[in-house]
């Protein structure tokens, strides 16, 4: 296969193992990647040390290689890119793109869950404060390749979103587009629960001139009362046993049709099967309420 420059990632949160609904979106992918003949990055987004599992990191990228998921290059790090965040920061506040807010969570929710620009004007500084972006460019809709366009609410696509919170920690938004223009990324493969988020990552890519990647938001994989499978739900973590079985399962999610006998065989030849038989197409839109005992 001819080496494209496609250049995927996947990048887990370190608050706790791989559970099969962080596994549905790293086989996604790496698949996607690997199908298109390009290249696939792990970052390990360690933004959050209170959320942080001790352990999980290490756990996360073990437990990938034993699932026959290899990456290319080395892993990168967020909590190892605070200095280029900053400087990010900076320069940002140089272009007046930037300002300081004091506003409690219960006077945003007071006026109706989105920030209502309340210390735009203010000229606060920086002690206990949080950063919010001037949003002088937002984003109300893109094309997902998957579930085509999406468009946002208003409220949501014009907030002045936080770039560096209150207790000094960099914010999901800046430092996802920041490492993914970076690394050059030219596809963003994840799961749905990121839809909403996207438009303003786009917005950050337009203040960086960065060229904006692709967008694929794959089915989650939902407990039975509806809640995503998720870490803070306590998902099970993945069998480290049955391998190609739960891969197997990973793929079936996905939409894919993996041969039943493959169920029982080695984890590569499921995956070069997987590889070689990839149908982006075939992903659903819907998430879908996994029993949790099919995982076996
Ligand atoms: N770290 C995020 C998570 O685990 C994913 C970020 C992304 O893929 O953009 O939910
Ligand atoms: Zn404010």
């Amino acid at each position: 296969m001819p080496a494209s420059s496609y250049l995927g990632r996947f990048a887990p949160s370190p608050s706790g193992p791989l559970h099969f609904g962080s596994l549905v979106a790293a086989v996604g992918s790496y698949l996607q990647a690997r199908a298109l003949g390009g290249r696939w990055l792990v970052r390990i987004e360690d933004l959050d040390p209170p959320r942080e599992v001790p352990g999980a990191a290490d756990d996360i990228l073990r437990t990938l290689e034993r699932y026959g998921l290899l990456w290319d290059g080395e892993v990168m790090y967020q909590s190892q890119r605070h200095d280029r965040y900053q400087a990010v920061l900076e320069s940002f506040a140089r272009r007046g793109l930037t300002y300081h807010c004091q506003c409690s969570r219960a006077r945003i929710q007071a006026s109706g869950g989105f920030y209502d620009g309340h210390c735009r004007d203010l000229g606060l500084t920086a002690s206990g404060s949080a950063v919010r972006l001037r949003l002088t460019n937002p984003v109300y809709h893109f094309e997902d390749g998957i579930r085509g366009h999406i468009e946002v609410p208003g409220a949501l696509a014009t907030e002045d979103f936080i770039l560096k919170r209150r207790d000094g920690l960099f914010a999901y938004n800046l430092a996802v587009v920041i490492d993914d223009a970076d690394c050059g990324i030219t596809q963003v493969v994840r799961g749905a629960d990121l839809i909403e988020p996207t438009v303003r990552q786009i917005a950050l890519y337009q203040l960086l001139e960065a060229p904006v990647p692709e967008w694929l938001h794959l089915p989650l994989a939902l407990q039975e009362n509806g809640l995503k499978l998720s870490k803070q739900n306590h998902a099970p973590a993945l069998s480290s046993e049955q391998i190609s079985q739960t891969l197997w399962q990973a793929l079936r999610f996905l939409g894919q049709q993996p041969p039943t006998e493959l169920a029982g065989e080695n984890k590569e030849a499921l995956l070069q099967w997987a590889i070689r038989h990839w149908q982006q197409h075939k992903i659903p839109t819907q998430s879908q309420i996994l029993s949790l005992s099919r995982q076996g």
